[in-house]
């Protein structure tokens, strides 16, 4: 009976959703979405090395990862977490053999995109899958994973780039899709702070218009690629919980530059030999550099991070506003 009641309410709530969101990517972007099936990993991957959030800056113009960063073994095969229509397979860096992609669209309308495929390595079936609009099956062999010339924190970065994008253009966040990996490691919440103008600064005293800044950092089945954490959470001088942003798609939406200097505050560093993440707790796309109006004497923030695997730190802060 139980079960009968419980099978009669979910098609009852699919039913509602289903009037609302069109597809399962439409339901991903609004937040509703409850995974029915998870996909495999295209391969047995070493750990995390980007998450979609991840801080980039290789040149002085940051952007944000978007996409995974599955880090392989060399010459690790990559197989097809979905089947569907294979819609590009492209050079998108010009004359760089590192940059190939291959690009599915699956049934429910997700753009399944593999990138830094060896060139050499991308199969037959998908080259004339591509040509003649025959579809793949889930686990169907791309190629390789191309051998990355660059190492990070001392450790080899071979990579699949795996970005997932729904109908109307947005990433999507690509862990939402995946089978769930064994995550045990707890995010970090090293400190908690007071900024001016976009900057952390030091001390608990402070006078006027301020913001606050978290330091934190997350690792998924490694030791020193920290990614940034899947939600940002506050609670002030105990009032109701406040959510900063949970990354089940960027505040950007299609964009990887839009909001990433204020979502991030100044000293953060995202290349190959920097990582550290300076959050702004102030941050909303509706006001992104906002500031904390608040009354003269003490306050307290208690700020909670949480990643995908639901793996969570808490820590507080108190400050006195002159
Ligand atoms: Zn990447």
């Amino acid at each position: 009976m139980k079960f009968l009641l419980f099978l009669i309410l979910t098609a009852t709530q699919a039913y509602a959703h289903e009037k609302i969101f069109k597809t399962k990517a439409d339901k991903v972007a609004f937040g509703v979405f409850t995974q029915q099936k998870f996909h495999q990993w295209p391969f047995p991957l070493l750990s995390i090395g980007h998450n979609m959030q991840s801080y980039q800056d290789y040149s002085g113009s940051p952007y944000w990862h978007d996409g995974l960063d599955i880090r392989a073994n060399e010459d690790e095969k990559i197989f097809s977490a979905t089947g569907g229509k294979v819609i590009n397979i492209e050079n998108y860096v010009r004359g760089n053999h590192l940059y190939w992609e291959i690009a599915i669209l699956d049934e429910e309308g997700f753009v399944w995109k593999y990138h830094h495929v060896s060139k050499e390595s991308i199969t037959q079936e998908i080259v004339n899958a591509y040509k003649t609009g025959t579809k793949i099956l889930e686990g169907t062999l791309i190629g390789n994973v191309v051998k990355w010339p660059t190492t990070s924190f001392g450790e080899v970065y071979n990579h699949l780039h795996l970005l997932v994008v729904a109908a109307d253009g947005r990433y999507i966040n690509p862990f939402l899709m995946m089978s769930p990996l064994n995550d045990t490691q707890v995010p970090v919440i090293n400190k908690i702070g007071l900024a001016k103008n976009h900057k952390p600064i030091e001390g608990i005293e402070v006078k006027g218009e301020h913001s606050l800044f978290l330091e934190a950092s997350d690792l998924v089945q490694h030791q020193k690629f920290i990614l940034p954490p899947h939600k940002i959470s506050y609670r002030l001088n105990n009032e109701a919980e406040k959510v900063v942003w949970t990354f089940i798609n960027l505040p950007s939406g299609k964009n990887d530059t839009d909001y990433i200097n204020d979502f991030y505050m100044k000293g953060t560093c995202g290349d190959y030999s920097c990582r550290k993440f300076y959050f702004n707790l102030n941050f909303s796309p509706e006001k992104p550099r906002d500031v904390f109006q608040l009354e003269a004497g003490n306050h307290e923030i208690e700020v909670t991070v949480e990643d995908i695997a639901g793996n969570k730190a808490t820590k507080n802060f108190k400050w006195k506003v002159l």
